[in-house]
């Protein structure tokens, strides 16, 4: 969707209410889809004294594979998405700023780059996942498998079951 923000750039103290959502279902991500429910963007664009800015929450669900234990866990993220918007076309975008060239905001490009550069670096099924045991692949949450283990480090875990074999 593109807004049109020239009434908002010249009308000082004016405000445009934000709330919309973009299908972003088809971005792939280590060869999972996790953004199964369309992505949320809720807030509002104000002039303040000539300075127009965009504040707002972008709500995603991600739904994908613990990184531990492999169970699908779907988590609600929230983004908080604070910038300044500005007519000229001398600067570029940047983390606090988005030129919109003519007035027009791409809204569904601001959600896809900010929704794809924030998607979450760990995606855990609890902060407290015990994984699966490397010997004999069990899930842990599940209970003991009964194996012996040395005590490793779980981040050497890969390893080791690399040298066993
Ligand atoms: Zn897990
Ligand atoms: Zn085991």
């Amino acid at each position: 969707m593109i807004i049109d923000l020239k009434h908002i750039f010249v009308t000082d103290n004016s405000a445009l209410p934000l709330k919309y959502a973009l299908d972003l279902s088809s971005i792939d991500y280590m060869g999972e889809y996790p953004l199964k429910k369309p992505v949320e963007i809720v807030g509002e664009i104000t002039n303040k004294a000539s300075l127009v800015r965009l504040e707002a929450d972008i709500i995603f669900e991600f739904d994908a594979s613990c990184d531990r234990c492999g169970t699908r866990t779907a988590r609600t993220h929230t983004l908080k998405v604070s910038k300044s918007l500005a007519t000229s076309i001398e600067g570029e975008d940047s983390d606090t700023i988005i030129t919109v060239p003519n007035m027009k905001l791409d809204l569904d490009e601001l959600l896809y780059t900010e929704t794809v550069t924030n998607l979450p670096m760990k995606h855990l099924c609890d902060e407290n996942c015990k994984g699966i045991c490397y010997k004999c692949g069990k899930n842990l949450n599940e209970g003991e498998c009964g194996c012996v283990k040395k005590e490793i480090d779980p981040r050497l875990a890969a390893l080791a079951e690399l040298l066993d074999n």
